[in-house]
């Protein structure tokens, strides 16, 4: 079995801890290797040697660091289908779905091939008499990445690119249940011409997340994961005065219209709720029709296509729309949250508790469930359930889907589906949640625009990639200047002599 370590300095490193992670395979629920857990001393090691190797880097021009992402983007086309392998082997997710969580972290590999024009500054002339000003982006030095499971490539990805583009050396701490594509991609970073030390890739839990809290040298955090340990975090690193950006979990509301085009709204919520067995942060989990006709109509052609999901292990030869869950931790919590759906009088419409797959029996597969009639006090409204479980909440006008996609403590991503563009552009403008689709189930914006959650589901006032993760990483210094008389206006133009 084998045993994962660190990434230090460009090189593999075992860990000198003793403590340990099992990685499971989550399609037979084996242990198929074991991850090193970093000691607070190894933190620190690893934040000393990159704060050293971060000298150099930011003092590269951002042109040369551009075409380390040039090349590092290309070694990730090349690799794409070795990477989707490792994402699909340690989280389950199907092969084409794990092409698509290395293919969006790709994609911001590629805005950051364009960090000199991002780092440009401003600048104005003659801001008074012969007065300039001008404003610089300058690296912070050392900062941390801390990523969830649930996307093992493109979240590492958007904190890994961001952060090195503009000058920076990282921490990154992936998520211990998958940690072997972010040692992958550190890998390819190094052959793109990243020089050692600049990513360090520490594997840990707890203990290797506070020491980097506690760093004096992290001057950023950059954190995707839960709620809790996002508040957490958020409140720790800001209390030793870095930076942080904290994205948390999700309940996203989808509504649907009487007017909706009802195929294909029973289309998109079928795979924004079950994708990925609905381990994504921007899955849709709440149902919320307009109007009693237009929730009948959508559980009548919901059921036919939940009923026909392929479920299954990523290396299935038949089409597969969803794997297992991470753990059986997971399982069992999804499981107890469908319990006390039944329990508190929710319409179990779809009943996915019996669901087992011969020959893998120990897996984490969980059947999919479809919740009608639910309510806003009932727990499997309450809680991000993470699982292959979508509710339904009836309302009976806009306003009431609206205010109660509003009231919603969650704020990370919501739809819209109708035919009248004066309803989606009042939803849009009036919403309180960060990400928007209108008649588009999982609206994560694409790379040059930003991607980040209102309420609970983000902390911080910067959201991740795009233009923001340039003003995230990097501080802006602003120099005004003025010149007094000068050579031009007498100076001695002979050879001068020494006195
Ligand atoms: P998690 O919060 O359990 O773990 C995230 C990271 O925090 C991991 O690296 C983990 O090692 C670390 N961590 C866990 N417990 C900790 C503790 N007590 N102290 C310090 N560090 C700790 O999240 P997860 O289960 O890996 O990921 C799923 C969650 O992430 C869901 O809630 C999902 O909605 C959310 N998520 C949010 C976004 C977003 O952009 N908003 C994106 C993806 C996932």
């Amino acid at each position: 079995m084998s045993q994962i370590g660190h990434f230090i300095d460009g090189k593999h490193t075992a860990g000198t801890s003793g403590r340990s992670a099992d990685i499971f395979n989550p399609a037979t629920g084996e242990v198929q290797a074991s991850v090193t857990l970093a000691t607070k001393a190894e933190v620190d090691d690893a934040v000393a040697r990159a704060a050293e190797a971060q000298k150099e880097w930011g003092a590269t021009n951002p042109q040369r660091r551009a075409r380390v992402m040039m090349a590092f983007g290309a070694l990730i086309n090349t690799h794409m289908d070795e990477l989707a392998e490792l994402v699909a082997r340690e989280h389950g997710k199907t092969i084409p779905d794990a092409k698509g969580d290395v293919q969006r972290g790709l994609e911001f590999v590629e805005v950051c091939m364009g960090a000199p024009h991002m780092l440009k500054g401003e600048y104005t002339n003659d801001g008074g008499p012969g007065i300039d000003l001008y404003s610089m982006r300058q690296p912070l030095g050392v900062v941390a990445g801390i990523t969830p499971f649930n996307f093992p490539a493109m979240i590492p990805l958007w904190k890994m690119a961001g952060a090195l583009a503009c000058g920076n050396a990282m921490i990154l701490k992936p998520s211990e249940r998958v940690p072997s594509t972010a040692m992958r991609l550190a890998e390819l970073l190094q052959e793109a011409g990243l020089p050692d030390g600049v990513l360090q890739v520490v594997n840990g839990d707890k203990e290797a997340v506070d020491a980097l809290l506690d760093n004096e040298t992290i001057q950023a955090v950059a954190f995707v994961g839960s709620t809790p340990i996002a508040q957490y975090i958020y409140a720790r690193a800001t209390a030793t005065g870095k930076r942080a950006q904290c994205f948390g979990g999700a309940k996203n509301h989808m509504i649907v219209m009487p007017d909706a085009d009802m195929d294909k709204a029973a289309d998109a919520l079928v795979g924004a709720a079950y994708g990925a067995a609905g381990e994504r942060c921007m899955a849709i989990s709440v149902a919320v029709p307009v109007g009693e006709k237009t929730a009948d109509t959508l559980i009548e052609k919901l059921v036919p296509r939940i009923e026909a999901l392929k479920v299954g292990p990523y290396t299935s030869e038949n089409d597969v729309d969803y794997g297992p869950v991470i753990t059986a931790a997971a399982k069992q919590r999804i499981l107890g949250l469908v319990e006390s759906g039944v329990k508190q009088g929710a319409e179990l419409v779809v009943d996915g508790r019996d669901f087992s797959l011969q020959g893998y029996e120990n897996g984490f597969f969980v059947g999919p469930h479809l919740f009608d009639r639910v309510t806003p006090d009932m727990d499997i409204y309450k809680e991000e359930i993470f699982g292959p479980v979508l509710t339904q909440v009836r309302t009976a006008s806009y306003e009431e889907a609206l205010k109660l996609t509003m009231d919603n403590p969650y704020g990370n991503g919501t739809a819209i589906y109708t035919a009248d563009g004066d309803t989606a552009r009042d939803f849009a403008h009036r919403v309180n949640v960060g990400m928007v689709g209108i008649n588009f189930p999982i609206p994560v914006p694409l790379s040059y625009h930003t991607f980040g959650g209102w309420k609970k589901s983000g902390f911080g006032d910067l959201n991740q990639y795009g233009p923001d993760a340039f003003r995230f990483y990097t501080r802006t210094k602003t120099v005004t200047a003025r010149w007094f008389s000068g050579i031009k206006d007498g100076g001695e133009f002979a050879f001068k002599q020494m006195d």
